[in-house]
């Protein structure tokens, strides 16, 4: 299982996190899943926390957002493949919380840690599973680099 991802994409997702530091960014990794498990992302969807009870180690996503994003995305012939947050001040790991609250079996869960306001290592868990006994998995990351090969 890899999440291949562009250049771009990976830096928007990790500029988000250095820019609601130090609250916890999120959004939806939007684009296509192919047959053997392996991902592509077409879009990175910036999301607004709801979490404004705990934003420095929580996360959340309003379901009207979700609901918007998941028809855009069909309607482009794509699919909701993933999710991301940030997690200032920790290590890019999950947590207990983020196991408890996911629920797409299937989806990558990508998280940055964010240390001083500046973005460090980013590492994607692929939720596995049924609801009871669900787990997260490592998922590679496969950075495309070629948009920025041309000089
Ligand atoms: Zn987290």
């Amino acid at each position: 299982m890899t999440l291949r991802i562009e250049r771009a994409q990976l830096d928007e997702m990790r500029e988000h996190g250095e820019q609601t530091y130090p609250h916890e960014c999120c959004g939806a990794l939007v684009g296509d899943l192919n047959g053997a498990g392996d991902k592509t992302v077409k879009s990175v969807v910036r999301c607004g926390n709801t979490r404004t009870d705990s934003p420095r180690n929580r996360y959340g996503i309003e379901a009207s957002e979700l609901i918007r994003i998941q028809r855009d995305a069909a309607l482009a012939g794509q699919s909701i493949i993933g999710f991301y947050h940030s997690h200032p001040d920790c290590p890019a790991k999950w947590s207990a919380t983020d196991l408890k609250e996911a629920h797409w079996t299937g989806c990558s869960y990508v998280i940055t840690s964010v240390e001083n306001g500046r973005a460090s290592m980013t590492n994607s868990f692929l939720l596995v599973g049924a609801e009871r006994g669900k787990h997260f998995e490592e998922e590679a990351i496969d950075v495309n680099d070629s948009a920025q090969a041309e000089p």
